[in-house]
């Protein structure tokens, strides 16, 4: 029997409700926002992850997916910022409109140890905003996260706020760790020690506690940052306190990748676990669309990881599917007409369904329950020599026989029947 690949999930029918939920609730706050959806393709060029995450990134020394096809390599994407910016620049959206805004939900892929919240295929919401370097653009990427994270019923989680300043600055704060960490390089973990020499920011949020009691004890402040960047840090604060989203400053976020620039941040909950308690990150990148051959411009975006949201939640999918219909033909003829009668209703948008089990009146009473649906519809010889069919309704009880040209007017128009709205 084969088994699925380690680290992916198969997300079954009666698991998807809380996907689609998520999935609609955050296409509606995109909407609200003016972001249009975007759909790049899983696979591009590996190279282009190189360049852009960085060669150092721990994404593209351990974790690409990588496909050979003759002399190419493509990779499985492992996020989707750099297919974005690909796509902007490769479809040149910035003669459509120098101001882009888009959202994507999709899966992405990562070759790590599989564990509680982290797979080798998972999905991300995520979006980008290209075009601007105007502090007003942090803003609003951050509180449309936190407006999601809101619709998502998430509570308790924290906004980390850092700001890494602009390519100048980096490199003023890694000059900075160089000579602080000069000579307690053996008291960091494994990875640390590599990133010592690979990239040493990345040493400023690891989650190993030996190595954040050194770098704890190094004063961070904002002292890198140029009077530019303080400046435009201090526009994001205020904008998101004039809009009252609560953030905590974090001078040792730095995030994993090459082209974060300027404004980065992290939205942590306490019950993923210590290890990957994030449910999503973001941050400015600059440099990247003008790196990667357009134009040069400032660009911002974020992703959740929706496995992570999915375990924050405390939405409950609804239980029943409050407008399905379930047919139950009694005898050999009504089953014949049976067949038709679905073919109409659902001709009409009306969602039915069937069983082929020929159970008893009972059995398919309760399997028709089973289902969740809200009617019934009972079709036997009586009904046929009629040319009527019984409605049943689950959820008051009423029943009453129907002409059949009847029917669809009383099933299309359940809204004025009471315990519609209720979802239980
Ligand atoms: P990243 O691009 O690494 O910042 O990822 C953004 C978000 O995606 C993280 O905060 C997680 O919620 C989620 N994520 C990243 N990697 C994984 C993974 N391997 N499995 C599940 N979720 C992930």
């Amino acid at each position: 029997m084969f088994k699925k690949v380690p680290g992916t999930k198969d997300i079954l029918p009666e698991q998807i409700h809380i996907w689609q939920e998520i999935e609609a609730k955050g296409r509606d706050i995109f909407t609200a926002y003016n972001y249009k959806e975007i759909r790049p393709p899983l696979l591009e060029d590996a190279l282009l992850f190189n360049r852009s995450l960085g060669e150092s990134a721990e994404i593209v020394q351990k974790q690409m997916f990588l496909v050979h096809s003759g002399s190419d390599v493509y990779a499985l994407r492992p996020e989707a910022t750099a297919s974005i910016v690909r796509s902007y620049i490769e479809n040149s959206l910035d003669k459509l409109s120098p101001f882009f805004k888009a959202y994507y939900i999709g899966p992405m892929f990562r070759l790590e140890r599989p564990q509680k919240g982290r797979l080798r295929q998972f999905h991300h919401l995520g979006c980008e905003v290209i075009g601007s370097y105007d502090p007003r653009a942090d803003v609003e990427v951050i509180s449309l996260a936190d407006s999601l994270l809101k619709a998502f019923s998430i509570d308790g989680y924290t906004i980390k706020l850092n700001s890494l300043g602009c390519a100048g600055d980096k490199l003023a704060l890694t000059d900075f760790l160089r000579k602080e960490l000069s000579g307690k390089a053996e008291a960091l973990c494994e990875d640390c020690q590599a990133r010592y020499s690979r990239n040493i920011l990345r040493i400023l949020d690891c989650k190993n506690p030996a190595c954040q009691e050194i770098v704890h004890g190094l004063s961070i402040s904002d002292n890198h940052l140029c009077d530019g960047c303080k400046n435009h840090f201090a526009k994001v604060k205020d904008g998101l306190n004039a809009l009252a989203v609560k953030y905590e400053l974090s001078s040792y976020l730095v995030r994993g990748l090459d082209y974060y620039t300027r404004t980065v941040f992290e939205f942590t909950h306490p019950d993923l676990g210590r290890q990957q308690d994030a449910l999503g990150a973001g941050g400015r990148y600059d440099n990247l669309v003008s790196q990667l051959g357009g134009p040069d411009t400032g660009a911002i975006g974020f992703a959740f990881g929706m496995e992570r949201l999915l375990l924050a939640t405390t939405l409950k999918p609804e239980a029943r599917n409050r407008k399905f219909t379930f047919l139950i033909s009694l005898g050999e003829k009504a089953r014949k007409e049976g067949l038709i009668l679905l073919h109409n209703l659902r001709k009409a948008g009306i969602s039915c369904d069937t069983d082929y089990e020929d159970k008893s009146l009972k059995g398919s009473m309760r399997k028709a329950n089973d289902l969740g649906a809200r009617f019934v519809l009972i079709l036997g010889d009586n009904e046929l020599e009629k040319n009527t069919v019984m409605l049943k309704d689950l959820v008051s009880g009423e029943q009453k026989e129907v002409p059949r040209e009847q029917l669809l007017s009383e099933l299309q128009d359940p809204v004025s029947r009471p315990g519609l709205e209720t979802g239980s």
